[in-house]
């Protein structure tokens, strides 16, 4: 698309280059933002927190390895020495038995329970969770079997192990509570001696951790929807910071594969959650717990649009900026390019007026730019113009002045000459003595008339041709003009001469026009063909009708014709081929019928065949002043 208007070009201009560098300016900074973000807290943030996570894990794993050793101890002397009191002494003196663990259960070699220490408060509801969780006997339960075939001493069971233990077997609940740890150890003595302590540590250790790495992110890091958690080799989740996560809630399949690869050094992806969009996540495995039996990895996982939280607040400022950027230079180039354009408009038109002629022509100067310097440089040039204008207009009267004061006294020369002649022939006569002098003082007479009648004539002309008047209008017919023609001419044809004919096609038509002055155009017209055709020869004038309610006149004659290079100067004032012609017959005649709204022209210019026409409109087409 080519751009046309100067105003689109002028607001294109400006937004592109002021407007485009800024967003390019702005996307760049936002790519860079997008990838720093990337690095500082995908990379660090969260290998660091899922390490952490799985780090504490494994402490939590350290203690209660150390302190089931301890009670591991006991035990052996239980099952050696059967006394349950020393036992319990024994317990009672690990610090903080009784808020680590929930239940020590001993069971022999053949699964009968023997013993069991619980932290349970003793009233009813107490004593209820502990008959759910000591029964008499537990041979067959996986853990006891696992425990007892196991060739190490210490067997860790999680919780899935344990359901007997476990007060919520299906595994549905969301409240931590009902979850525990489950360690079951072998104690191997002489035959009959063996069996197993069962140690049941509360979640809630386990969910302290978890809880402690999410209120970090959530606190400190500012990522409100993160979430920390442990999970199984398969991805299952066994404890969540989010409630929700517990009761087998199934991972996405891109974090269990992350959370299957993990090693201890933290394993990053980003995932789509089908409900909550892109996450980012880490997960390190929780190495010292693996090597117990206890295979879990820490994650830590990050919602994506709270990590690029910062950038969408920036793409919001750039997006609002940009509009805004974009809106006030639109609007002010627009006032720019109108401030502009404007006084360009007004010097096109006056440009245009000039060029029509109209020389007077000004435009207005706004201000003190180059646009008003242009603005006040084009006043003075049509300014200057105009005076121009008139100086020539003024020469040109006086050279037509002159022409005309040389073409008067050309004309009044040539009829002097035969009176002056005849005067002296006269003078001449009487001193000599000559008989002729009556004959001589006649012809003088004679030549004086004639002369006289000549300049009278030429006068007219040039009264007619300089003369303006107003035309005085009434109803002529054509007859009656052809009788005027006949009438002036009726004692030119008496002397001989042409012959003058009237075929009267129109007679009866009848024309608003000014009848003296059209008898004069036509009187020009017969003169020159009467001249033209001479003694002899023969004019015709036929007037007829036109299609529109006009009336042509032709006049027609058998002279020499007219030559082609003076066919196209006829009309001209001053133009003859006579010497006692003033040229001006043709260029009134002119005048004459454009004033009634009609036109002349030369028909035929043949030897032979002269013709012209006049043809005049109906009455209302008249126009009001003549020359
Ligand atoms: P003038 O008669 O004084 O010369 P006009 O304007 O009437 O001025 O005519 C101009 C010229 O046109 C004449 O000098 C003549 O050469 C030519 N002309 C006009 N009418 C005729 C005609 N019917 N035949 C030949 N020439 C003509």
């Amino acid at each position: 698309m080519r751009i046309r208007s100067l105003t689109a070009r002028f607001v294109l201009t400006l937004l592109l280059s002021t407007a485009l560098p800024f967003l390019v300016f702005g996307l760049i900074v936002r790519v860079g933002m997008r990838e720093r973000l990337e690095a500082q807290v995908v990379r660090v943030l969260l290998s660091d927190q899922s390490a952490l996570l799985a780090e504490r894990l494994d402490g939590l794993t350290d203690s209660i390895y150390r302190d089931a050793s301890l009670i591991e101890l006991a035990a052996r002397k239980l099952i050696a020495d059967g006394d349950v009191a020393a036992f319990e002494r024994e317990l009672d003196l690990l610090p903080g038995f009784h808020s680590d663990f929930q239940v020590v259960l001993v069971a022999d070699a053949k699964g009968d329970v023997r013993i069991t220490v619980d932290s349970f408060v003793n009233d009813g509801q107490g004593r209820a969770a502990r008959e759910a969780m000591t029964p008499a006997s537990v041979a067959g339960a996986d853990w006891f079997e696992g425990a007892m075939a196991a060739q190490r001493s210490l067997v860790w069971t999680d919780r899935h192990l344990s359901e007997f233990l476990h007060r919520n077997p299906e595994r549905s609940s969301r409240d931590p509570a009902d979850y525990s740890i489950g360690l079951a150890v072998r104690i191997a003595g002489d035959a009959g001696r063996s069996g197993v302590v069962y140690v049941v540590v509360p979640w809630h250790r386990v969910q302290q951790i978890v809880d402690d790495v999410a209120a970090r992110l959530r606190g400190d890091a500012g990522f409100a929807g993160s979430v920390a958690m442990v999970c199984d080799p398969v991805g299952r989740v066994l404890a969540s910071s989010a409630r929700e996560r517990y009761a087998d809630h199934a991972p996405p399949a891109a974090l269990a594969g992350a959370i299957r690869t993990a090693t201890p050094a933290a394993n990053l992806v980003s995932f789509v959650d089908p409900a909550d969009g892109e996450h980012l996540a880490g997960s390190a495995r929780v190495s010292r717990g693996a090597e117990r039996g206890l295979d879990w990895r820490g994650v830590v996982e990050i919602p994506a649009r709270e990590l690029f939280a910062t950038i969408r607040d920036f793409d919001r400022v750039l997006l609002g900026l940009g509009a805004f950027v974009f809106g006030t230079l639109l609007v002010w180039s627009l006032i720019a390019s109108r401030a502009i354009l404007r006084p360009v408009r007004d010097l096109a038109r006056a440009t245009r007026e000039i060029a029509r002629g109209a020389v007077d022509v000004r435009v207005r100067v706004r201000g003190r730019d180059e646009l008003a310097a242009l603005a006040r440089s084009f006043n003075g040039m049509s300014a200057q113009l105009a005076q121009s204008r008139d100086e020539l207009s003024k020469t040109a009267r006086e050279a037509a002045w002159a022409e005309m004061a040389r073409q008067v006294a050309h004309e009044i020369k040539n009829p002097l000459t035969p009176m002056r002649m005849s005067a002296q022939l006269v003078q001449r006569a009487r001193r000599e003595g000559d008989p002729r002098v009556l004959d001589l003082a006649d012809r003088l007479a004679r030549t004086v008339v004639e002369q006289t009648d000549q300049l009278a004539r030429i006068a007219a002309d040039f009264r007619q041709f300089a003369g303006k008047r107003e035309l005085r209008l009434e109803d002529v017919t054509a007859n009656q003009l052809c009788d005027d023609l006949a009438e002036l001419f009726a004692a030119e044809q008496e002397a001989g001469g042409a012959s003058l004919e009237f075929v009267r096609g129109a007679a009866d038509a009848s024309l608003r026009v000014d009848r003296g002055e059209l008898r004069r155009a036509l009187v020009n017209l017969v003169q020159n063909a009467l001249q033209a055709a001479g003694p002899g020869g023969h004019v015709v004038v036929v007037t007829a009708r036109t299609d529109d309610g006009g009336l042509v006149f032709t006049v027609r004659d058998d002279g020499p014709g007219i030559p082609a290079e003076s066919r196209a100067r006829l009309f001209e004032p001053y133009f003859t081929t006579k010497s006692a012609g003033t040229g001006l017959g043709l260029a009134i005649a002119r005048r004459i019928v454009e004033a009634h709204g009609g036109t002349i022209g030369l028909v035929s210019a043949d030897p032979g065949c002269t013709e012209f026409a006049v043809v005049l409109p109906g009455g209302s087409r008249l126009s009001p002043s003549a020359p």
